[in-house]
């Protein structure tokens, strides 16, 4: 396990975390990687590291899947890449959003592998591997209906044509992304993997990826040579309604700053949004929107205390979230005890779906 605090508090010398701590089990994280290496069948897994590790830490969460067999990674920009540091020596690592605004020398100096993904990109990299004069490794993006990022039938066809570039260009893989995965009875999934395959036959033969989280539980016919989890590494769910396929791997815990008594037809936060029925019990946690927990979790969330289920009521504050814990044991529940936002009892996706969000953005928050 691996522990820090969001706010670093140099000034103060207890070993108590304090006033919030997020919690990241690496080892949870390490088997969760080998669980969709095995859901993946006869491909390999590879890991999305993108957005600082889905926001538990680049550093230690590429050390875990590192050690826990991982040789393909997945950043979004460049510097990210640089960030994976030893982890990155024998392992490839790829840059989804390509070569953007300069950074094309320095990829190719690192022996990243860009993501291509339009022909413009494509004429950079070209540039680079002239400069160079050897061809340099890259991965083509296909758009097959997501309209985000990618080479469409047109712009496949061309590079088809352009044998002057492909010789310049050393594809290790060829790739395309998911819109609707979260849903397997969404008839897009079979679509987009026919025009995949349609649209890659054109190209030279190379490996093929295709597979997200969720497109892992799609079938076989999903996984060709390399999948690409993301989110269901870190322990949250890539689906609609079914919950997480792998274990928990974050838990985020805050201290209880005061317990009060609150008399029926009292109001409770900005807004005056919850107003007591009777007599009841809160107590203030040093937490709030500007440690990630959604505004929209007001009146909505719980929490979890000793066990127990603990509603969130009123508004979240920016660092002040009110519980009521009239159904726990008054001694039970003092100022300085922890309470958990995210752990056993309440999940990422409890969280999410009670902000009306997804557990990608509670994870990244
Ligand atoms: C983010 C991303 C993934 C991972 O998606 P999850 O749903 O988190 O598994 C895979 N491929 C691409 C291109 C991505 O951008």
């Amino acid at each position: 396990m691996i522990s820090f605090s969001r706010i670093a508090a140099p000034f103060l010398t207890t070993s108590k975390p304090s006033p919030g701590c997020i919690t990241v089990d690496v080892g949870a994280l390490a088997r969760n990687w080998r669980a969709a290496n095995e859901a993946s069948g006869t491909a390999t897994a590879s890991a999305v590291v993108k957005a600082d590790g889905y926001g538990l830490g680049i550093g230690p969460v590429v050390e875990a899947l590192h050690s826990a067999g991982c040789r393909h990674f997945f950043v979004a920009l460049a510097d990210e890449a640089a960030a994976l540091g030893q982890a990155a020596r024998d392992a490839d690592v790829y840059v989804l959003n390509g070569p953007m605004s300069g950074h094309a020398s320095a990829i190719a100096a690192a022996g990243f592998i860009p993501v291509l993904n339009d022909l413009l990109q494509v004429s950079q990299w070209v540039a680079q591997a002239k400069k160079a004069d050897r061809p340099l490794p890259a991965a083509i993006m296909i758009d097959t209906g997501m309209n985000r990022l990618g080479l469409n039938l047109t712009d496949v066809q061309s590079l088809a044509a352009d044998t002057a570039s492909l010789a310049l260009l050393d594809i290790k893989l060829v790739m395309s992304h998911l819109a609707c995965a979260d849903d397997p009875s969404s008839d897009m999934n079979a679509r987009q993997k026919t025009f995949f395959d349609e649209a890659r036959s054109l190209l030279p033969d190379a490996p093929a990826s295709l597979a997200n989280s969720a497109g892992l539980f799609l079938g076989t016919d999903y996984h060709y040579d390399l999948t690409r989890p993301g989110v269901c590494l870190y322990g949250a769910s890539p689906f609609k309604t079914a919950p997480a396929p792998f274990e928990p791997v974050v838990s985020v815990a805050a201290e209880i700053i005061q317990v009060r008594d609150v008399a029926a037809d009292e109001s409770i936060g900005y807004g005056a949004t919850f107003t007591a029925t009777g007599p009841m019990r809160t107590a203030t946690i040093a937490a709030g929107y500007a440690d990630g927990i959604f505004r929209t979790a007001g009146n909505s969330a719980f929490a979890v205390v000793n066990g127990t289920r603990v509603p969130y009521v009123g508004r979240v504050s920016m660092d002040l979230i009110v519980l009521d814990i009239s159904a726990l044991d008054a001694r039970s529940v003092r100022p300085g005890a922890m309470v958990d936002l995210i752990g056993p009892g309440v999940s990422v996706d409890d969280l999410a779906h009670a902000s009306g969000t997804i557990g990608y953005e509670v994870l990244t928050s």
